[in-house]
């Protein structure tokens, strides 16, 4: 039996804040990590990189990363102001985003790039994936100008080194499986250590080990029926061991639990994420194609916005068609325009020089409903409005349904290429209820439960329905930080 003041569940990025958090404090903390040291990480060594915080200047941007004169002189970086966000995650969550959280995610937001850069993290502009180029001008779009260097993988090396560096323990190949709890206050965890059952004890317990949605058997329970047959982005080892190990104890649960972030994903890709293939297996480029069923129809607005604000939500809409896929389709018109997961090796694609041979390859897909679908939204298209994807343009369609509502061009220019996707769930939006200053859980009667903090995917009432790209990891941050603080606070009293 070993005793820590603070025991963090997990080592992705809201576990490996919450530790360096908790040691600032000058206590002491050990983690537990489910995964072998190989399979370290969490979700967090999947992710993209990109980080939505918010930012109104130049200046804002030089406390996170180093901007030089030149990329001054020759960038637009747009603004994402507190005002800003707030509108995008409201209007994303229908209203219905916890105000007390939001707020502190927002207000937040630019701190914990700064002090994560303290840590060591290394962040870049983001000219990959959220800028073009205008007028000889870099414009910057979607309000998300900077990334982590080297991806959510670049993230949790920094991170991790900086753990490493203060002497952190880590367990590694230890699966928490229940709270050690006497009826009034936790005091540590039973885990399965290498196979054996142990105990750890320690004055606080941080939860951050993750959502559900490795776990087929509860997607279906509380996503609903169909969400067993999804494919998962990221870590196998996700299983919601942390949200129904705190349930057992009379934790709240809060948020949206019959709501995920899921995409549209490599209808082969393998069953759960690839870290050699990280987030590329996913195809966010469907705003400048349509995206096809098998009865060759369209079903959503694939221009209602950019992807950064439909991407999370559209996984869903692909999970609900016939056989659970869905093509994206575009023209040469805008090949240079596709993201760079669209230049893999391990990728469903067909092409053709003509949309009769393209609807004779889409597998699975009716080809008169498609040449149909087709011939509609061909017609439908304003003429009078210039393309310009890096802005919503208002190029969209008339008189069908559902309309496009931006970057709607003919499907016209040979050849055709198209993409088979399906849905691929990313993380789970229900959580735990906590206390907004210390990350501390609360009980189904909203009364702290003493020595339990969680942070990341595990708070709940943040997301709704859908999720503004780049949120998860600063919100992973932020209330990692938090929670590593409330629990080091309360060790040290205790
Ligand atoms: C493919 C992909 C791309 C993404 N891209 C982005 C992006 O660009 N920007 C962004 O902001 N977000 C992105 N996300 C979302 C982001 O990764 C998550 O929101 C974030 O990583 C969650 O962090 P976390 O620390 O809460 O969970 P995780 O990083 O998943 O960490 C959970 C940890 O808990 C461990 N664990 C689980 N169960 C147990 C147990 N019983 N005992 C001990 N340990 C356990 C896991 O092994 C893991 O170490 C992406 C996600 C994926 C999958």
């Amino acid at each position: 039996m070993q005793e820590f003041d603070v025991l963090v569940v997990g080592k992705g990025n809201a576990a490996l804040c919450s530790a360096l958090s908790a040691h600032e404090h000058g206590v002491k903390v050990a983690m537990l990590e489910a995964a072998s040291e190989d399979e370290h990480g969490g979700n967090s060594r999947f992710a993209g990189g990109v980080m939505r915080f918010a930012y109104e200047k130049v200046d804002d941007l030089k406390r996170i990363t180093e901007v030089t004169d030149e990329e001054v002189a020759t960038s637009d970086f747009g603004t994402n102001t507190t005002d800003e966000y707030y509108d995008d995650l409201y209007r994303l969550t229908s209203y219905r985003s916890d105000p007390d959280l939001s707020e502190i995610l927002i207000t937040q937001s630019q701190d914990i790039m700064a002090w994560l850069r303290t840590k060591g993290v290394k962040f870049l502009l983001n000219f990959g994936r959220q800028s073009g180029l205008v007028n000889g001008k870099r414009k910057f779009f979607g309000r998300m100008p900077i990334e982590a260097h080297g991806g959510g993988a670049g993230l949790v090396d920094y991170l991790d080194k900086a753990v490493k560096a203060k002497g952190i323990e880590i367990f590694y190949d230890t699966r928490a499986v229940s709270l050690i709890y006497d009826g009034e206050k936790v005091s540590g965890v039973r885990a399965q250590m290498k196979g054996k059952m142990t105990e750890i004890r320690a004055k606080s317990v941080v939860l951050a080990c993750g959502g559900f949605e490795a776990n087929p058997e509860m997607r279906t329970r509380y996503l609903g029926p169909g969400w067993e047959l999804v494919k998962v982005r990221g870590s196998r080892f996700n299983q919601g061991d942390g949200l129904k190990m705190a349930l057992d104890i009379g934790a709240a649960p809060y948020g949206n639990w019959s709501g995920s972030h899921a995409v549209g994903w490599d209808r082969n890709a393998p069953e759960f994420g690839d870290v050699s293939v990280g987030d590329q297996f996913q195809k966010h480029s469907y705003i400048f194609g349509v995206l096809i069923n098998a009865d060759g129809k369209r079903f959503v607005d694939e221009g209602w916005d950019f992807h950064s604000f439909t991407y999370a939500k559209y996984g869903g809409e692909v999970l609900k068609q016939p056989a659970q896929f869905a093509w994206q389709v575009f023209d040469s018109k805008v090949t240079k325009l596709l993201r760079s997961e669209y230049r893999i090796k391990m990728m469903t694609k067909v092409s053709a020089n003509t949309l009769e041979e393209l609807a004779t390859k889409l597998e699975g897909v009716n080809p008169q409903g498609f040449l149909k679908t087709v011939r509609e939204y061909n017609a439908s298209i304003k003429k009078d409005v210039q393309f310009d994807h890096t802005i919503k343009d208002g190029k969209c369609t008339v008189g069908i349904e559902p309309q496009k509502s931006n970057w709607a061009q003919p499907l016209d220019a040979p050849p055709y290429d198209a993409y088979q996707t399906t849905c691929g769930i990313t993380f789970t939006f229900g959580g735990l209820r906590i206390i907004k200053e210390t990350g501390q859980v609360m009980n189904v009667h909203l009364k702290p439960i003493p020595g339990l903090y969680t942070a990341g995917e595990m708070v709940g009432g943040l997301f709704f329905f859908n999720y503004p790209s780049g949120t998860g990891l600063v919100s992973g941050a932020i209330f990692g930080r938090i929670a590593g603080a409330g629990a080091a606070q309360a060790a040290k009293t205790a």
